[in-house]
């Protein structure tokens, strides 16, 4: 418990420090179009090169920063960051590519959010259609204030996805009253789908029900190829995962690219297949 408390003291310390260093870094994680088979995205998720314990990756990270408030300044970087480089992208290739960004509750809550978000599109000049805000459902405590903020967003153009769908709790309830675009179903069930007769059911029912509700549904953790065959069959929308890429330096991103499209074309995810 001491060496535990003191690494946790230690940790937070360096967190002070990781912002004004440099430390802070983001990977990039293609999304998938199903349905015609294509690049349509990237999902920004945060890395922390430490000095003198390498990388370090969020799970590890976010929760402390979370409880200490340091994911406020981490958060307001990390939007930043994602707006800048999907600015960048719009003069390349990737012209045509939304930026998904993940929110911790706790920046949700605090006072300023909304005027810190307004200014970071302002400076950017970032279209907030083109962004996509991932918030983790068993984290929303306080479901009228989640609804008030997420419905400010909405109105200023932003996308809102509930991340790791289906892993928390009260989740219908979520779906019914919150204003959001997608549903990104949490690995877990994605896992095993085409193994598991539960997973396989469970997985099938969140998409009907949640294009029922009109929403669309991204698949998350899809490592191999029988999944995309499941997932496609039962018309999700969208997928990520290891098959067609890891998170990934944004200088490395264009590469990605074509990996997914040779992925793509490999198992016929295109446009002719699904007509
Ligand atoms: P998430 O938003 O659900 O992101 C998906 C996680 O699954 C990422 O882990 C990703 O690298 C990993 N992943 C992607 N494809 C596969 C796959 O095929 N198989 C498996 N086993 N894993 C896959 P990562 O990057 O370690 O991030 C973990 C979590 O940390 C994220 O989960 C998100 O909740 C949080 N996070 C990451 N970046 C940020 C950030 O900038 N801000 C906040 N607030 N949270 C962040
Ligand atoms: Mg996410
Ligand atoms: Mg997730
Ligand atoms: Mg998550």
């Amino acid at each position: 418990m001491a060496m535990n408390h003191r690494s946790h003291v230690i940790l937070e310390k360096d967190l002070q420090d990781a912002l004004t260093n440099d430390e802070f870094h983001l990977y990039y994680q293609p999304k998938v179009d199903l349905t015609y088979g294509e690049l349509i995205g990237a999902e920004a998720l945060i890395r922390w090169k430490h000095p003198e314990r390498g990388i370090i990756s969020p799970g590890e990270f976010i929760p402390l920063a979370e409880d200490t408030g340091w994911i406020i300044s981490i958060g307001e970087w990390v939007l930043r960051s994602a707006c800048l480089q999907l600015k960048e992208w719009e003069f390349s290739e990737l012209d045509s590519i939304t930026m998904s960004v993940n929110l911790s509750v706790r920046q949700l809550y605090q006072p300023d959010f909304l005027e810190i978000i307004r200014g970071i599109i302002e400076e950017t000049r970032v279209n907030p259609e083109k962004l996509e805000l991932e918030i983790t459902e068993s984290m929303m405590m306080d479901i009228d204030f989640a609804y008030t903020i997420l419905r400010e967003l909405k109105n200023m153009g932003f996308q809102v996805s509930i991340d790791d769908f289906g892993k928390g709790y009260s989740s219908l309830h979520y779906l019914k009253k919150l204003p959001i675009d997608k549903i990104k179903i949490d690995q877990s069930f994605i896992q095993h789908c085409t193994r598991d007769l539960n997973d396989a059911t469970i997985v099938k029912t969140m998409i009907v029900m949640a294009h029922q509700l009109n929403f669309q549904v991204v698949a998350e953790g899809v490592e191999k190829e029988d999944h995309i065959v499941f997932l496609q069959r039962n018309l999700c929308d969208e997928a990520q995962g290891y098959l067609f890429s890891p998170p990934v330096a944004a200088y490395d991103f264009l590469t990605t690219v074509r990996n997914v499209n040779k992925v793509v074309e490999k198992h016929g995810l295109t446009n002719d297949d699904v007509v």
